[in-house]
């Protein structure tokens, strides 16, 4: 079903959060960089195309300045962010540019998304950079993003961003291989669940515990997600960025996954 989905689909977004992206020391793992830009070129080079939303900019900012982890105060934490993302995008840059791949970066906020003139000007971005074969990368822009402005987390912002772009199918890479009916980190015996067709009917039989030190949303922003993208019939898939070569594997279902499908698209 997973590997349906992903041949049938054309336009995909793939988000990639903080703890799939970073070291357990909290730096950035390059060679899960580089592995995920290979297997994106494949996909472009099969003649898909591909945006990615990514997060890690604090962590990146953490990791090449070597301070203020343990800062709360918003104001070092944008500074981190600006200080990161810079060097998140290099990362991506240097990864791409070895398979002759321009990236393009966009920081949107809350408000882009929610009005009319700005939106016709992402999509025309979006439309116009995948066409000329250069991969979007999309993050929040933090250093304007006050609290309550803020979206938040980057599970919604893939999925409004997918949702814009008219995406065939929207992939949530995170540490996890999927939903379980319990936090697979506190519980050895969680079960993964492989299809999700109805959201509430599977919020009643699940039960949602806390994330790492790393991610943001947590599970909850996952399944909100995929509850924005279902409504326009666009299919997500929750994924564990943690395996190596996942896309590929979840293409050839040698790996598990979730698959949130839209029960109209059934
Ligand atoms: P990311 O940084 O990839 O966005 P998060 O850390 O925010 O990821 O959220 C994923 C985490 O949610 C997992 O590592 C897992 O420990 C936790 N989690 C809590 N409850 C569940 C559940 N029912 N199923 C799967 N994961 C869960």
């Amino acid at each position: 079903m997973i590997s349906d989905v992903i041949k049938s689909s054309k336009k995909i977004v793939i988000k990639i959060g903080s703890n799939t992206l970073s070291n357990d020391d909290g730096t950035i793992n390059e060679g899960f960089l580089e592995e995920l830009c290979q297997q994106i070129v494949m996909l472009i080079q099969e003649g898909k195309q591909i945006l990615i939303v990514t997060s890690g900019a604090r962590i990146a900012g953490i990791s090449s300045t070597g301070k203020w982890s343990r800062k709360e105060d918003m104001n070092y934490k944008q500074a981190l962010c600006a200080i990161g993302q810079v060097e998140l995008m290099v990362a991506y840059g240097q990864h791409f540019k070895h398979y002759g791949i321009h990236i393009g970066q966009m920081l949107l906020t809350r408000e882009d998304f929610f009005d009319d003139k700005r939106t016709l000007n992402i999509r025309n971005t979006l439309f116009t950079l995948v066409d000329e074969g250069i991969v979007p990368i999309i993050n929040e822009n933090d250093t304007v993003s006050v609290e309550e402005i803020k979206i938040g987390d980057n599970d919604t912002l893939a999925a409004l961003s997918a949702s814009l772009w008219n995406a065939d199918l929207l992939i949530l890479l995170s540490d996890i291989d999927g939903i379980y009916n319990k936090n697979p980190k506190e519980y050895a015996d969680a079960a993964l669940i492989e299809k999700v067709t109805d959201i509430d009917e599977m919020l009643k039989q699940i039960e949602i515990g806390q994330s790492n030190s790393f991610g943001t949303g947590g599970i909850a922003t996952k399944i909100e997600a995929a509850r924005i993208v279902n409504k326009y019939g666009i299919p997500m898939i929750l994924a564990n960025g943690k395996t190596s070569e996942i896309l590929t594997k979840i293409a050839s279902t040698e790996t598990k996954a979730t698959l949130f499908y839209p029960e109209k698209a059934n």
